[in-house]
């Protein structure tokens, strides 16, 4: 069930509905929008009775909801989301680039990276402290002492630190020292794990789950959304199919399908979507050309040296020519009205 206000209803009048909602043992979850606010209704087992609400002031309508996701939907808040990370927006007129090392190894290899991902104008840092490796015997991350230069990389720079947390624990202390805690593609379906990044107070950056479909994608964020945290970021980062020639399978198609449905704003991430440097510059360009949100890219300033994901950094260098072509081409994208003007 969805409670959609009237576009003059008042705070008070939005507070009794979900005042009602708690007296009948379920959750309210308010999401204003630009023209009218909408009230969510979590935990009812079967539907909810319309009839608690037709005589409520302020409410315009009660609408059954039938699909098996209620808060990320367009349904809840017809238009896009902006999600505020630290200083800056995801989600907003301007292209998000998040880019950073794969992991944190050393502060001279942070340092050195973020100096250009400032100079180039990204408002995002992205560096794993803790790191979900296939093989147990291969680096796992620095942990605390990781974020504590992810921290100095925010003093020093101003940038709005992105950085995985794998359990609780984890979600904890990225909440001390970042901005934004990204949930990796393994943990996608961690339910446990959702829950507690619902109830955390920094945005949750969402990576879809290798083999995971549209609808589970969608239903991880609803997971979170459903504890209360509605700043989700959702990340297409490839999926498993049996193509070789890439580290994944990049799986730009979803970028439309998921704005199709949800509020949520939606990144790609051509470095783990190809595993290859060459591959994620041109596919980086596509996923501003389907109309991503923004874009996570891997640098380094050794890849050959890189203790993880060496095979997909991008140098400094390649990423500043990387970060100037998404941006002219996202102005593009943005005046498609002009440049199909009577095609
Ligand atoms: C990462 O971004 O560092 C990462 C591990 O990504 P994924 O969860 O998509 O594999
Ligand atoms: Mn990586």
């Amino acid at each position: 069930m969805l409670i959609v206000m009237k576009s003059d209803a008042t705070q008070d009048q939005v507070d009794r509905v979900v005042e009602i909602i708690e007296v009948l043992g379920l959750r309210g979850h308010v999401l204003p929008g630009e023209t009218r606010t909408a009230i969510g209704i979590t935990g009812n087992k079967g539907s909810v009775d319309p009839a608690h609400f037709e005589n409520v002031p302020g409410v315009a309508e009660a609408i059954r909801v039938t699909k098996p996701y209620k808060l990320i939907s367009k349904d809840l808040r017809p238009e896009k989301s902006v999600i505020k990370v630290g200083n800056a927006e995801i989600g907003g007129e301007e292209l998000a680039i998040i880019a950073g090392p794969c992991a944190v190894e050393y502060p001279e290899q942070v340092l050195k990276v973020a100096e250009a991902v400032a100079a180039s104008g990204a408002k995002f840092f992205r560096g794993g402290a803790f790191k979900p490796r296939t093989s147990p015997y291969a680096f796992q991350g620095k942990g605390e002492d990781g974020l504590k230069i992810l921290a100095e990389v925010r003093d020093r720079f101003g940038l709005n630190i992105v950085t995985e947390a794998m359990d609780e624990r984890g979600i904890d202390l990225v909440e001390k020292y970042g901005d934004c805690i990204q949930i990796g593609a393994r943990n996608m379906q961690n339910f446990s794990l959702l829950k507690y990044a619902g109830q955390a107070r920094k945005p949750i950056l969402l990576k879809r789950g290798m083999a995971a479909t549209l609808d589970e994608f969608l239903l991880a964020a609803e997971y979170i959304m459903s504890e209360g945290n509605y700043d989700v970021i959702l990340c297409e980062r490839g999926i498993r199919t049996f193509a070789d020639h890439a580290r994944n399978t990049l799986d730009l198609s979803i970028v439309p399908a998921l704005q199709r449905i949800s509020h949520l704003p939606v990144i790609v991430d051509p470095s783990h979507g190809t595993g290859h440097n060459y591959m994620v510059t041109p596919m980086a360009r596509a996923g501003v050309a389907v109309g991503a949100d923004g874009l996570i890219i891997e640098v380094h300033p050794c890849p050959e040296e890189a203790l993880c994901d060496g095979a997909q950094a991008l140098t400094p260098a390649q990423y500043a020519e990387l970060s100037e072509q998404v941006k002219r081409l996202h102005e593009l994208v943005n005046s498609k009205e002009e440049i199909f003007a009577g095609v």
